[in-house]
């Protein structure tokens, strides 16, 4: 199975993802946890061109280009294969956050960003979308506690994008209730683990 976790900055996805390898695993199950952009050595690369280049570096068409190459290697190398073998692949992030990155946020429209997927990765989609959401006053209070004022790692991008982001999400996950689980990421990290595993317990039959 393929599993994405998508949100905001500073949602706790990189916790949630941690215990949520160890109950998959606990259930008897192989895991592979990677993460985008990257999971394989080109796609980190890749990774790296984006987020060290600074705001400036790339323009919005580029930028959804180098996702969507990064992307396509992640799914053909690692996901495809890993899930073919047999094991639960959990991604930090996937599709549905260039659509709304790129696509909403940056507005090149999530049309085009589909498209790019159509043709990257032959619109390979995760089984189950995790989406963690919190009030934004308390992403923004995480965010700033964990990284000060810049939680962005590509930098340059104000609190309205920030914030059209967030809503793109809900939006997304509202259309295609079948792939998302909405979780609510407020309360502590055990709390918010309780809610994915009661979200996902159905899969492991
Ligand atoms: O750790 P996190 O997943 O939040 O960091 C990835 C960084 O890349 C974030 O700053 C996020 O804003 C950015 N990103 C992006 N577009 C994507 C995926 C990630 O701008 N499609």
């Amino acid at each position: 199975r393929f599993i994405s976790i998508e949100g905001g900055e500073a949602v706790g996805k990189s916790t949630q993802i941690r215990l949520l390898a160890d109950w998959v695993r606990a259930q008897g199950r192989e895991v592979t946890l990677t993460r985008e952009p990257g999971g394989t050595e080109s796609a980190e690369a890749i990774r790296k061109l984006l987020l060290e280049g600074g705001a400036d570096r790339w323009n919005a068409r580029s930028e959804a280009l180098l996702f969507a190459a990064a992307r396509a290697d992640h799914v053909a190398r690692l996901i495809r294969p890993a899930v073919d073998a047999g094991a639960w692949v959990i991604s930090d992030r996937f599709l549905d956050s260039s659509r709304a990155y790129q696509g909403v946020a940056g507005g090149l429209g999530d049309e085009a960003i589909l498209a790019l997927h159509r043709f990257g990765s032959e619109g390979f989609l995760p089984c189950c979308t995790i989406l963690l959401e919190l009030p934004s006053e308390e992403a923004a209070r995480r965010a700033m506690a964990r990284d000060g004022a810049n939680s962005d790692r590509i930098g340059g991008r104000d609190a309205d994008y920030h914030a059209r982001v967030v809503a793109a999400f809900h939006v997304f996950a509202e259309a295609e209730p079948d792939r998302f689980r909405i979780i609510d990421a407020s309360g502590t990290s055990d709390q918010v683990h309780d809610r994915i595993v009661a979200a996902l317990q159905p899969l492991m039959a």
